[in-house]
């Protein structure tokens, strides 16, 4: 069988079970087996795999078949052009958090801001996005999940800005020391009745009832943690721009909110910016 071949049959295989993206998770799961870049795959389709490999590789399609999330079967998962080590005790980065690392890095270049706090920081990827493209920034990553805390400082190190970020444990923003410039948070945001876990954190989705639980507990946390001039960047799901905004409305009267939507269209970053 060669490179093309397998990766023909792993496509075949996951259209069958319904899998998304078919083609892009057998390219995922070969390239792991291999440990090759994407271009390097595309120029080696004609080459033939050794059986081990070809052996390797169908297990690993196999775990994807029933279920299990590529980025987990592989150990990592590609965010803001940076590869960053996921397992089963961390959310797997998704595309559209990208947005938020954009508008913090936007805000950051364009006022004179030097702290940044990235709240349930999971893998990292936020915090550590963040650090790798801004010159003089320090970020505080926090975690109440020190399983999260520790996968996240890998991540650090492997990407060389363990020394720009502060990793915390604890609740919310309860153990940041002081109040920072920008404030970012990815937080529990899914409904109680609509998830649908799998492999990932409970912990790192679950955002109550409405979704709403966490999120709220932050606002009522955050003044005084943030500076006056300072902002508020907020991943949210679909649908809950309004009662955030009027979440946000209760904690910061004056804060002046902006929404940003996605790639797909979807109402996904509130920024708050407050005055004083
Ligand atoms: N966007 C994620 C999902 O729908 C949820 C992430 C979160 O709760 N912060 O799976």
């Amino acid at each position: 069988m060669n490179c093309g071949q397998a990766l023909e049959q792993a496509r075949l295989i996951l259209t069958d079970s319904g899998i998304d993206e078919p083609f892009l998770e057998g390219e995922i799961l070969l390239r792991h087996t291999l440990d090759v870049d994407r271009a390097t795959l595309f120029a080696s389709l004609n080459e033939e795999l050794t059986p081990v490999q070809v052996a390797l590789f169908l297990q690993l399609v196999e775990r994807r078949r029933l279920g299990e999330p590529s980025a987990y079967i592989t150990g990592s998962r590609e965010f803001f052009g940076l590869d960053f080590k996921v397992d089963r005790r961390v959310l797997i980065p998704r595309p559209e958090t990208e947005l938020v690392v954009e508008k913090a890095i936007d805000l950051y270049r364009r006022n004179k801001y030097d702290t940044m706090a990235d709240i349930g920081t999971g893998s990292g990827c936020i915090a550590i996005s963040l650090a790798r493209h801004l010159a003089g920034v320090h970020v505080y990553a926090l975690d109440i999940s020190s399983d999260a805390l520790e996968i996240a400082a890998q991540n650090s190190l492997l990407h060389h800005v363990q020394d720009k970020i502060t990793f915390i444990h604890g609740d919310l923003l309860e153990p940041l020391p002081g109040p920072v410039d920008i404030m970012i948070a990815n937080l529990p945001y899914v409904k109680k009745t609509e998830m649908n876990l799998k492999s990932e954190p409970e912990l790192a989705l679950d955002g109550g009832v409405e979704g709403l639980d966490k999120i709220n507990n932050l606002c009522r946390q955050a003044p005084g943690k943030i500076i006056p001039g300072g902002r508020l960047l907020l991943e949210i799901g679909q649908g809950q721009a309004e009662a955030v905004k009027a979440i946000i409305h209760n904690t910061f009267p004056d804060g002046v909110i902006d929404i940003y939507k996605d790639l797909s269209g979807i109402d996904r970053v509130v920024s708050v910016r407050l005055t004083g």
